[in-house]
Parts: C-alpha cells; structure tokens; sequence
C-alpha cells in the first residue's frame, strides 16, 4: 500500500464564527490532513511545536496509526492562528498570524520520511514546503496546498513548489490572486501552467471545480445546514481526495479524480459542524456511510 507523508502547521487556533468563539482550540493544516488522510492511508506527518503543546495532543494522531516520529518539539510557543468568519462562512479572515516555532523550522528527513509515495505539502511557508520536497527521494505524486498569507508574502518560493507538483489545491478567492483571472475556469487552466497537472479550486459550500489535462469537472459540496466553524474543511477536502487516489493505486485517470472530489467533499462536510478537530475526532464508519449515500442522492439524477 502505498504510503503518504505530510509538512504542514501544526497550530492552536482562535476562531470567532457567528456560531461562538473558541480559544486555542487544536488546528492546523497538518493535523486536519493527517486526522482525516489516516482513515485511508498510513501517513507520516513533519512539523513542529512548542512546549505548550501537550503530549496528549500528539496522541489524538498516534492513537489513529500516524507516525509522529517527524514532529519535533522545540523551547517556545505553537504556531497560533487568529481568524473570524463574518456572514459569508466560505471566507476566512485572518486577524493575526504568529508563525512562533515555526520562524526558526528547518526539518531534516529521516530515510524513512524520504522513502514516501506520495508527499502532501500542507499549507505552510513554501520554502520549508520545497526543502522537503527537495529531500523526499521521487514521490509518485507531489499535491500542494497554499493560501493568501503565502502567495502575499513568499511568492517566488510558492513558483517552484507548483512547478514540481502533480496537484494543486487553492480556494477561489486565491486561485484568482495568483493568475488575476476573474473566474475559478480561467484560473484552473492557467494554474495548471505553473506546473500541476491537476488543480483543484475549492469554493466553499459552493463545492469544488476539477481541472485535468483540459476537461473540467464540478460538483456541489454536501449541503450542511448548521456550519459552525469552516476552518480545516480545505484540508479535510484534500486529505479524503488524497486517501481516495492511494486507494485506487495512484493513477490519476479522470473517473479516480472526480470520485476524489467527491470523497474530498464528503469528508469535509464534517469538519464544519463543530469547532477544530472536534468532529473528526468522534468521527464513526457508520456516520461517514450514511453520509456518502445521502450525498449520492443529492447529487443524482434519475
Ligand atoms: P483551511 O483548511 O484552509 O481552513 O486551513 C485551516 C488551518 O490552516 C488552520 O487550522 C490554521 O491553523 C492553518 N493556518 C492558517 N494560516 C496559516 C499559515 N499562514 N500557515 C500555515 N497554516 C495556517
């Protein structure tokens, strides 16, 4: 079977959406991924935390099989997001971001972190995305996540993270940040020129819009009712389309993606309806089971 490691953030997140207020409660790129991409997959997760982090917030992914062997602890604080959803939950806004122990990262692989298949570079600073990817030896395939904080403040660097990538994961609004274009197809097109073959543009409770070797393909997120935090759903999204193509042995042929956009959006559909990581971690079979047929039947036409 083939194996996935993860570079990512691994955070406390102040959240304020119309649904509450949370303080520090876990987040993080990484962790979303690795909670959800180890339901499918056996996964390795590069980061690193602070000594406010507990031993117990490690094992929320040991528990689940992840091997946590690559997250360093160093002396000071965890990377900290703040950010607030207003009406429109699609669009998060950031308050502040204190990179922390994250300014002074500089992960080293170990032979068996190098020896991945496929290697999810998770929304992080892109220039500790390319030392990994420059130490991993030949991935099968290479997926990426980014968003503005990033595109903002180390562009150059993101370049040559896309240049190498097989599949790109970017919500709407960024996607048309980095190509200027005014619409999510224009700006698949011209992203999947920076480098990736496939490009996925994530538009919230709007769904998700494919793009492979010039054919598109869009589908509806699952229609949640009460969204209580947005925050984690991109990666969520990422992590279940990722499971679903190692499943299917990684070939990247259009039916495998498009049924990754829908695992993706499955899974994600979840995340929203509680704060951080709190409803993946209670996550059942039986829940996500019941969840795939009534999306099947929101989606179906007879
Ligand atoms: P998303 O799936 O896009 O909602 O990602 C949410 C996670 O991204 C949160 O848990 C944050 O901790 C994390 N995050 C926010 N800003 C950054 C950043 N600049 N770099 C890395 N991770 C971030």
């Amino acid at each position: 079977m083939n194996n996935m490691l993860v570079v990512g953030s691994l955070a406390f997140d102040s959240i304020k959406t119309p649904a509450g207020f949370k303080k520090k409660c876990l987040g993080g790129s990484a962790n979303y991924f690795s909670l959800v991409a180890s339901r499918y997959a056996s996964v390795k997760t590069i980061g690193v935390v602070g000594s406010d982090y507990e031993d117990a917030h490690i094992e929320i992914l040991a528990t689940r099989g992840v091997d946590v062997s690559g997250i360093e602890r160093q002396d000071g604080l965890t990377f900290h997001w703040e950010g607030r959803y207003k009406e429109d939950l699609n669009e998060a806004q950031t308050l502040a971001t204190h990179l922390n122990v994250f300014e002074k990262f500089n992960p080293q692989l170990s032979a068996a972190h190098k020896s991945c298949d496929v290697l999810f570079l998770a929304n992080i600073d892109p220039k500790l995305q390319l030392s990994v990817l420059e130490q991993a030896n030949n991935p099968k395939v290479v997926a990426v996540d980014t968003m503005n904080f990033w595109i903002e403040t180390k562009y150059d660097d993101l370049k040559k993270v896309l240049k190498k990538a097989n599949i790109l994961f970017v919500n709407q609004t960024e996607a048309l940040m980095i190509t200027r274009e005014s619409n999510a197809v224009g700006a698949a097109s011209v992203l999947s020129q920076f480098g990736p073959q496939v490009v996925v543009i994530k538009r919230g409770e709007y769904g998700a819009l494919l793009y492979s070797k010039g054919e598109y393909f869009a589908l509806p997120a699952f229609p949640v009712k009460n969204i209580v935090d947005p925050t984690g759903a991109g990666d969520s999204f990422a992590a279940g389309f990722m499971g679903h193509i190692i499943k299917r042995g990684l070939d990247l042929n259009p039916q495998d993606l498009r049924r990754a956009c829908l695992e993706g959006a499955m899974i994600a559909s979840f995340t929203v309806e509680d704060f951080g990581l709190n409803r993946l971690i209670n996550l059942t079979e039986g829940e996500v089971s019941v969840r795939f047929e009534q999306y099947m039947n929101t989606i179906r036409i007879e």
